[in-house]
């Protein structure tokens, strides 16, 4: 685990004018996705309390992420400690630990959900993640109807890649949410990693992909305003990269 002052752009478009996120990384993770380049960056352990209570002088956002944060025993310690000093929440997860989740939410300890969808299908979730359909489709589907009946805003993520499907892709990401309530979509463009170079994955065209986005939300007024771009890895850290449509 390891904290990181200021590091994320806030990717709401009503937190424009928020400043950025302090991060916080859990490093264990139970899925080998084949894009990652963020899992099992080790964990220098100890204490983080007088470090949070510390970043709360430069900013109140703060955003758990991973790895899994879901799997850490410290987490729920952590996130009542900010919610105590008037933080902000932002928590990043891979949808496979409803149940650690929802005692989460239940508490009301996440303001801003972000579910990450390894695939359109539960087969593309079971290659992409290396795990079981349990883990990486059935988990997550209801993780993301525990995100939806809480206080939490939930923004779901698909990671596009390759250059031919993206309509296709993108019609299965609506599809899958469609009738589940106010769900936010964030489609982020391939990141070259390691790992995504080592599988073959290949990076769409930015700007190719921001079109197709557009006539997306062409097609689907209902998603007008829910929709959120991350074209490239500035995007992470500065918010004027990020699109919204
Ligand atoms: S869920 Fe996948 S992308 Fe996220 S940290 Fe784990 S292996 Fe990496």
């Amino acid at each position: 685990m390891h904290v990181i002052q200021n590091n994320y752009a806030p990717k709401c478009a009503e937190l424009a004018e928020a400043e950025n996120s302090h991060g916080v990384f859990y490093g264990a993770c139970n899925f080998k996705c084949a894009f990652c380049g963020m899992a099992n960056r080790g964990d220098r352990g100890g204490d983080i309390s007088e470090r949070l209570i510390e970043l709360t002088k430069s900013g109140l956002n703060f955003k758990f992420t991973g790895g899994e944060p879901t799997l850490d025993r410290r987490l729920p310690d952590h996130l009542r400690l900010v919610r105590s000093l008037g933080g902000r929440i932002f928590l990043d997860t891979n949808g496979s630990n409803p149940e650690a989740l929802g005692k989460l939410l239940d508490e009301n300890l996440v303001d801003v959900l972000g579910i990450s969808v390894k695939g359109v299908t539960p087969e593309e979730a079971e290659r992409i993640s290396g795990r079981p359909r349990r883990l990486s489709w059935e988990n997550v589907m209801e993780s993301v109807r525990l995100g939806l009946s809480s206080n939490a805003r939930t923004i779901v993520t698909l990671i596009v890649y390759g250059d031919s499907d993206a309509e296709k892709r993108l019609e299965q990401f609506y599809g899958l949410f469609r009738d589940s309530g106010r769900v936010y979509y964030k489609i982020n463009s391939l990141f070259k990693t390691r790992r995504a170079l080592a599988s073959g994955l290949t990076k769409m065209d930015e700007e190719k992909l921001w079109e197709e986005i557009q006539k997306w939300t062409e097609r689907h007024e209902d998603i007008r305003g829910r929709v959120i771009f991350v074209p490239n890895e500035r995007a992470v850290h500065e918010f004027g990269e990020i699109r919204f449509c």
